[in-house]
């Protein structure tokens, strides 16, 4: 579904990652793991076209995408959840959902597609008249995520969606994010910090280390390795 071959970008004159390869397939669930300043989020945007990638190649679904401008790509069925969210604060629940399906136009889907977000997160149909910037950061990252759904995206790429969340509420996201992914087989590219509950929902995991991919196994086989229990589990 998309490849990251030699992959190399940064800022200025400092490459940021180096060498990145790495494979996502149909309806997996991938995580990529690593500390603070990683190049993680950097990887996430290099795929979506905001950080401009400097050599090697990205394939979705075969093509070439490395020098795609964003909304070719998400034209394309990649969409991201930012770290941070990044919802619109003045636009109502209902207008930040509305800006999801901006680039379609799939009337009778769309509202499907409506009425799906609101059955995985009943808050925000609760919610729906009320500003983005008045709810909970917790009901902020499940409108983030709905917007990016609203997209119909057929591989959702997500930054640390459980930065600055209580545990109860990383725990629901998590279980959510495992729900979309099986009953609409999408794809999803987990970014996290938070490599326990990642590695629990994930099928494959990739490590990151000073911008480069330093292990990669089954999420078994990670969540089982010493060195990972170590550095990322506190264990
Ligand atoms: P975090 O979990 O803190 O977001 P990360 O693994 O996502 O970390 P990146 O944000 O990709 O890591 O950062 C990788 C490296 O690039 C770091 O050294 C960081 O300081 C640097 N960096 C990130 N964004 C910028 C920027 N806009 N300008 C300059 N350097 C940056």
């Amino acid at each position: 579904m998309l490849k990251l071959d030699k992959v190399q970008s940064g800022y200025g004159n400092k490459l940021a990652i180096k060498n990145v390869s790495l494979e996502i397939g149909k309806s997996e669930i991938i995580t990529l793991i690593g500390a603070n300043g990683a190049g993680k989020s950097t990887t996430l945007m290099t795929i979506c076209g905001v950080n401009p990638c400097r050599s090697g190649r990205i394939l979705f679904q075969g093509k070439e995408i490395q020098k795609m401008e964003p909304d070719q790509i998400v034209r394309l069925g990649l969409c991201q959840v930012p770290e941070g969210r990044h919802i619109f604060p003045q636009l109502t629940v209902k207008e930040n959902l509305d800006m999801g399906a901006f680039l379609r136009n799939d009337k009778e889907n769309i509202k499907k597609d409506l009425e799906y977000v609101y059955a995985l997160f009943p808050i925000l149909a609760e919610r729906r008249n009320q500003e983005g910037g008045n709810l909970s950061g917790g009901e902020q990252q499940m409108l983030a995520m709905s917007r990016a759904l609203m997209a119909r995206p057929q591989v959702l790429l997500l930054d640390e969606p459980s930065m600055g969340l209580a545990p109860l509420v990383i725990k629901q996201i998590f279980e959510i994010i495992k729900q979309i992914n099986k009953e609409s087989n999408t794809t999803i590219f987990l970014v996290e910090q938070n490599a326990n509950q990642a590695l629990h929902i994930a099928d494959r995991g990739y490590v990151m280390e000073n911008g480069e991919i330093t292990l990669t196994g089954s999420a078994k086989e990670l969540l089982a390795n010493q060195d990972i229990q170590k550095a990322y589990l506190g264990i």
